[in-house]
């Protein structure tokens, strides 16, 4: 090649190149020349040296512009610009070699140059950013040369455009994994926030809840204090109006306790009827006054399902100073709204030692209770029920006894009601009763009264048992009174109620025990199957004192009587009592004036001296 001329070969002027693939597009090569001679020939060579790409002959900058845009739209790579401006103004030459580096950054440039023009190298150098992608040319031109040099420029622009396409790849793969990282975070929220709050309510759950309190004590900013808040007889409510009524009304008590928490502290619900709030640097006068708040508010009445409905709470309350943990923290308050229940519910409780103490012991009466069931620690004691006017014998209550031989006589107040949380009064109830029915076989004519309690009577089989064990004993269910309370009735109705129908069928009879410690009139209790009602002791206590008592139990004797029911008053102790109660009305009489509890031997010998003494007094 000589004088600068390259061979000549048809120009490439393909506007979309028919040889590009749509996978694998060609590049593109601008050639740009004012001399048409020289383009042309120039074309030819570049055509033949870079064979497979796309070669467009341009006059100037704008034309190889416009033709690369087009070639790119056509999602060509812009690979190379070859500009031949020898023996123009470098002036021109800089300006179209900036158009087309503005145009296309990233594309390579070649600069056919005279080797005696070092204002042309200069000149071009400041048009780039990249020097690297700047390559002269000098002319003349040696084929050789001149293809080894276009095909390196080519080379390199497509390592650096492989390059470029990675990193783009590899950017848009950050985009989507930051993408799909943000939604599972978002899902995650969802999740997190559902597994800490309440469906029902929208506030925090138990484990929202605990969650937030072992954070709260781990700042060790202020005291936090813990209130374990549980509706009283909400059961009932979901009972008679339904599930739905029962839910309706926790969403209604759970917006009015919302509405008197403060923001920074923190309310929320542990299980059905159950609420939690913890206070933040509350003093005790403050959280005296915060729980009668709380109480008033849940006792408010309510209209649930058409229906008013009214209920009350029992709040239990711990304090925790800069050392509880929230384990501790939450036992505390629990056992302080167990005391809380147990005094009468619609109350708050303060957790104190007398609290823990009386849970240990309650503790150690668990476990000793199930030991003396099988260790003969237990025994059945009998008190005798007599006509009131006469004072003969009727029948004999059954009591247990317990006579531990760690702590002593322990009283069935003390363990019945804790056989009772823990289910072992099925056990013990069964026992109860098989020995009770055994004993009375062996007397002659009274029946035995058997207490029943709640748990032990709404047992789904209770009646078929009761039945079983008389037949077993081989005594007449005429001769067996079960006494119930007024809760046993009505904690669940029908099962009671269906169970009452079975045992009146047999004939065994029925006892309403503690009358008047209760809510419900005995109109209420008079469509369940009940023969008799005992009139609790604190009545008779009074009855000789004050002209109350006599009045509303003469009233109630009235009332039984009219209704088919008799009457037992029981805790006789004086002679005094026992005149007032025949004079109001009672038919039957019970208490330490005419026989403590006795085991069932003394009952025999009882009976003798009983019936000798009325022999003797009916003589006399
Ligand atoms: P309760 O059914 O009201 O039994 C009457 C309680 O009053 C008995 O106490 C009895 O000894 C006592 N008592 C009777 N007359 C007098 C009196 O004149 N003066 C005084 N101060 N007390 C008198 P006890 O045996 O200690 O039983 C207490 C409670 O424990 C019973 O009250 C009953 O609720 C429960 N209980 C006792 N034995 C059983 C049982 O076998 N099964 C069940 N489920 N509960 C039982
Ligand atoms: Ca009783
Ligand atoms: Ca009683």
């Amino acid at each position: 090649m000589t004088g600068g001329a390259v061979a000549i070969a048809e120009p490439a002027t393909v506007d979309a190149p028919a040889g590009a693939r749509a996978a694998d597009p060609s590049y593109a090569v601008l050639v740009v020349s004012p001399m048409r001679g020289a383009l042309d020939e120039l074309c030819g060579f570049v055509a033949e040296t870079l064979a497979g790409e796309s070669v467009f002959p341009c006059r100037g900058a704008a034309e190889a512009v416009a033709k690369a845009q087009t070639a790119a739209r056509g999602r060509q790579s812009i690979a190379v610009f070859v500009f031949d401006f020898r023996g123009k103004p470098v002036g021109d030459l800089a300006s179209h070699l900036r158009q087309a580096h503005k145009a296309f950054p990233h594309a390579e440039l070649v600069v056919i140059a005279d080797p005696c023009d070092p204002n042309a190298f200069a000149a071009c150098a400041r048009v780039t950013t990249a020097p690297e992608t700047l390559t002269f040319l000098l002319a003349p031109l040696h084929p050789d040369e001149a293809r080894r040099a276009l095909r390196r420029v080519a080379e390199r622009y497509r390592t650096m455009n492989e390059s470029l396409r990675a990193a783009a790849t590899r950017e848009r793969a950050i985009m989507r994994l930051e993408t799909e990282a943000r939604e599972l975070r978002a899902r995650l929220d969802i999740a997190m926030h559902a597994a800490r709050h309440d469906g029902l309510t929208g506030i925090l759950n138990r484990a929202g809840f605990v969650d937030e309190l072992a954070a709260r004590l781990g700042r060790r900013r202020q005291m936090q204090t813990v209130l374990l808040i549980d509706l009283d007889r909400f059961k009932s409510v979901n009972d008679t109006l339904g599930h739905d009524a029962g839910d309706d009304l926790v969403r209604k008590i759970c917006a009015a306790m919302s509405a008197i928490v403060s923001p920074g502290d923190v309310l929320a619900r542990l299980g059905g009827d159950e609420f939690g709030i913890i206070l933040e640097g509350a003093t005790t006068a403050g959280v005296a006054e915060f729980c009668s708040l709380i109480l008033r508010v849940c006792a408010q009445s309510r209209r649930v399902f058409g229906h008013e409905v009214q209920v009350s709470a029992s709040i239990g309350v711990a304090y925790g100073d800069e050392n509880a943990s929230q384990v501790e923290l939450m036992r505390h308050a629990d056992l302080a709204l167990y005391a809380a229940k147990k005094e009468g519910r619609n109350r708050y409780r303060v957790y104190d030692t007398a609290i823990d103490k009386a849970a240990k012991h309650r503790l150690s009466i668990e476990s000793g209770l199930e030991r003396a069931l099988n260790t003969n620690q237990l025994a059945m004691a009998y008190q005798p029920i007599v006509k009131a006017d006469t004072g003969e014998v009727m029948a004999f209550e059954a009591l247990i006894r317990w006579n531990s031989p760690e702590y002593g006589v322990i009283s069935p107040v003390d363990f019945v009601p804790v056989a009772e949380e823990t289910g072992l009064i099925l056990e013990l109830g069964d026992w109860i009763t098989r020995q009770a029915l055994k004993d009375c076989r062996r007397w002659n004519g009274p029946y035995v009264s058997v207490n029943l309690s709640a748990r032990q009577f709404l047992r789904h089989n209770v009646a078929d048992r009761i039945l079983q064990y008389a037949e077993d004993a081989d005594l007449p269910p005429q001769r067996i009174q079960i006494e119930l309370t007024e809760t046993a009735i009505i904690d669940d109705v029908e099962r009671a109620d269906q169970n009452l129908k079975i045992l009146r069928a047999a004939g065994v009879r029925v006892a309403l025990d503690d009358f008047g410690t209760g809510y419900s009139s005995l109109v209420y209790l008079n469509q369940f199957a009940i023969d008799c009602i005992k009139i609790d002791k604190s009545f008779v206590d009074n009855i000789t004192r004050d002209r109350q008592s006599a009045v509303i139990v003469a009233s109630v004797a009235k009332l039984a009587a009219s209704l088919g029911m008799s009457v037992v008053a029981e805790g006789v102790e004086t002679a005094d009592q026992q005149q007032a109660l025949i004079a109001a009305g009672c038919g039957a009489l019970q208490g330490y004036h005419f026989g403590k509890p006795m085991s069932a031997q003394d009952v025999a010998v009882f009976m003798a001296k009983t019936i000798g003494d009325r022999m003797l007094a009916a003589a006399s």
